[in-house]
């Protein structure tokens, strides 16, 4: 019989996580007065052990004891090889997939979620706050916290809301709060909701909801928490990577031929690649593939300059692929990589030539995930499917040259909270959208005055 999946032992979990950041030149994050922000300016919103992380550039940084044994709950995940979609697609291409769906919150979200409530804890906060677009993230948090006995607080984009009460359930469960954005909660939210009370809401308006509960609360214990973009994000997120590597070694891989990932903020992306971009950087021949949405083409049309994490201003100039902070995505369902910007690590390293962007239509990765699922078993996440395209993109590819490559790709999590994308894939009902340059340049054009990283 063939082995199906390569397991390592619980004890053979990596003991660091890997720091890109001490090997890319990085541009450093700006306040309001275009000067490079100190750390003590971000302290109402982040713990400092946390900040601490995100401005470091040691290379090999500790994972506690403590968060390895809660990631031991469903960690190390397994390295799957794809054999009967290897023979579906008649590839010589071996292809492997890092399964991320066995977390309990069913995606790769809780490898930070954990860390970070960790650090928050032993920083004294009481409460963490955050937001959520379809809930991913908002559960992966509520799972986290009940873990450290914290609370946690979701502020969720109202149409998401209403349109996907089983994250909603999963989030209570676990005892964490959730509560539809706008909100009356907050000024943010109150000011919105003011001048239209019907709106379906959004991400900035969230995000700016959850910072201001942050930095308002009058006890000091609570901060807020970001599942994506940010520098410790990306770190916590490297144990991906780092354990596929061993799992490679173990069926005599020393390196593969393509590494691939879907981005939205880039943090599943960055947990697969950065340990290979690591080795690229030391020479290794390697091919890295980032995968987004042609509707949100963030890498591969966005310019490379400083700008706004969020529509409300609140977070600090990042220097970054942006669309713009006003830009509005088109609703596609991988609602995880509809985000204007990405990450300042995986922007910077787009921009050293280390990875290539792909962009793809969501009827191809509709296509692609159902593919996945009547070979593989596993429904994919929306976000997922972007990867699994491109993954088949490279495997047709080898066939065509006949070369017996080892694709690895990132299996960032299961679709079974977002049928409804299937179901419309499956009537024919879904569309594809080019994003026209025309409308970059609009939203691109705002940022005229800011400085250039
Ligand atoms: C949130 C999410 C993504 C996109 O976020 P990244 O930070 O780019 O990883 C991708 N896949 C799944 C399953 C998600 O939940």
């Amino acid at each position: 019989m063939l082995q199906k999946k390569i397991f390592l032992d619980e004890s053979e979990m990596p003991r660091q996580w890997y720091n890109l950041a001490a090997d890319l030149k990085m541009s450093p994050p700006l306040g309001p007065d275009g000067k490079p922000i100190s750390p003590e300016m971000l302290a109402p919103v982040f713990p400092m052990n946390i900040i601490e992380q995100e401005v470091s550039t040691q290379r090999w940084i500790d994972i506690p004891e403590k968060v390895l044994e809660l990631l031991s709950i469903w960690r190390p995940s397994p390295l799957v090889r794809a054999y009967a979609l290897e023979k579906a697609l008649g590839t010589p291409a071996k292809i492997y997939y890092k399964n991320e769906s066995v977390s309990p919150a069913g995606s790769h979200k809780p490898n930070t979620a954990v860390a970070q409530a960790y650090y928050n804890k032993e920083f004294g906060i009481k409460r963490i706050t955050t937001e959520t677009g379809a809930g991913q993230w908002g559960s992966a948090l509520s799972f986290a916290c009940s873990l450290l006995d914290l609370e946690c607080k979701v502020f969720m984009v109202r149409v998401s809301f209403d349109q996907k009460p089983f994250r909603q359930m999963m989030m209570n469960t676990w005892g964490g709060k959730c509560i539809p954005s706008p909100s009356m909660e907050t000024a943010a939210g109150r000011a919105v909701l003011e001048n239209d009370p019907d709106t379906p809401g959004s991400l900035g308006i969230a995000i700016s909801e959850a910072i201001e509960a942050a930095v308002t609360d009058p006890t000091g214990e609570t901060r807020y928490s970001l599942g994506s973009v940010l520098n410790h994000v990306m770190l916590h997120q490297t144990i991906i990577g780092l354990e596929t590597k061993k799992q490679l070694a173990k069926v005599g891989i020393k390196k593969p031929d393509v590494v691939i990932g879907c981005c939205g903020g880039g943090s599943n992306f960055a947990g697969l690649s950065f340990p290979f971009v690591n080795d690229k950087i030391n020479g290794a021949d390697i091919e890295i593939i980032g995968a987004e949405p042609s509707s949100c083409p963030t890498l591969t049309k966005a310019p490379f300059l400083y700008d706004h994490g969020d529509i409300a201003k609140m977070t600090p100039l990042l220097p970054m692929h942006s669309l713009g902070h006003t830009f509005i995505p088109a609703p596609i369902h991988a609602g995880g990589l509809r985000y204007h910007g990405m990450a300042p690590l995986v922007s910077a390293a787009v921009e050293a030539g280390l990875v290539n962007p792909v962009s793809l239509h969501q009827n191809e990765c509709y296509n692609a995930g159902v593919l996945f699922a009547k070979t593989e078993g596993i429904i994919p996440a929306p976000e997922t499917n972007h990867a699994i395209a491109a993954t088949i993109r490279e495997a047709l590819k080898a066939k065509e040259e006949g070369k017996e490559k080892t694709i690895v790709f990132n299996f960032s999590g299961h679709g079974l909270m977002d049928l409804v994308g299937y179901e419309k894939f499956l009537q024919g009902q879904l569309t594809d959208y080019e994003l026209p340059d025309e409308e970059i340049a609009k939203t691109v054009a705002l940022l005229k005055g800011y400085p250039k990283p």
